[in-house]
């Protein structure tokens, strides 16, 4: 491993062959998927396996099989005899579809997931705000690529939690989080959204539905009004 932006921490240095080897293709995984959420793989640019052996001091088997888990969400696009490349960027359309899916759907599920919550999952739901908010590691583009994957976490446990699998389900096939956060890489998209995320938070915990589900549709405006410029 020779790339700075891949954290080995000590417990998987010395643990056993196996879970060094699973570690190994999380940290290959977590970095790739770190270039294309901070847009260092731009959209829609040729991913090159052999590049990325050489840039990870790595075989080919933990590439491939992290390319393979991106393929499945959305990140990554393999054609037939061509190879990888970066998923493209989503289209101005698919970006008001995708917010007027999450305004119709997400308000009434923080509404509904109100009345569900006992202490265990409101502190659920804190861990992962709590994870964003989080200020640590050296590295501005794993941090931001954490905030997008926890940030998906904490929708889809308050979609978890209204009990609504459909619903869940058609949002989470969405790759919802993964496609806006990489309109854009900026710290705005990131600090605004905590603040957002405390208002719901406190709804829940006063147990005020209609609260709940007016900061879920104010979270969900701002986060569509600050990537708007992305299409400018
Ligand atoms: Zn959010």
């Amino acid at each position: 491993m020779q790339n700075p932006d891949l954290t080995v921490d000590n417990e998987a240095r010395s643990s056993g062959r196996i879970q060094r080897a699973n570690s190994l293709a999380g940290d290959v995984y977590e970095a790739i998927f770190a270039q294309l959420m901070s847009l260092r793989i731009p959209p829609g640019s040729r991913i090159t396996v052999d590049n990325l052996v050489k840039e990870f001091n790595v075989s080919h088997t933990p590439i491939r099989e992290a390319l393979g888990r991106l393929e499945g969400e959305g990140l990554v696009v393999k054609t037939h005899l061509i190879g990888y490349r970066a998923a493209a960027q989503i289209t101005r359309r698919r970006f008001d579809e995708l917010y007027e899916l999450r305004l119709l759907l997400e308000p009434a599920a923080a509404a509904k997931a109100t009345a569900a919550l006992d202490e265990e999952r409101l502190a659920t739901l804190r861990e992962a705000a709590g994870v964003m908010a989080r200020r640590v590691g050296k590295d501005e583009r794993l941090r931001y690529a954490n905030f997008a994957r926890q940030d998906a976490i904490f929708h889809d446990k308050i979609m978890e939690f209204a009990q609504n699998e459909l619903i869940r389900e058609t949002l989470s096939h969405q790759h919802t989080h993964f496609h806006i956060f990489r309109l854009m890489y900026h710290s705005r998209v990131t600090e605004e959204a905590l603040d957002e995320h405390e208002a719901i938070l406190a709804a829940f915990a006063a147990g005020d539905a209609g609260a709940a589900e007016r900061a879920m549709r104010v979270h969900i405006e701002n986060s569509r009004d600050r990537l708007l410029p992305a299409f400018e």
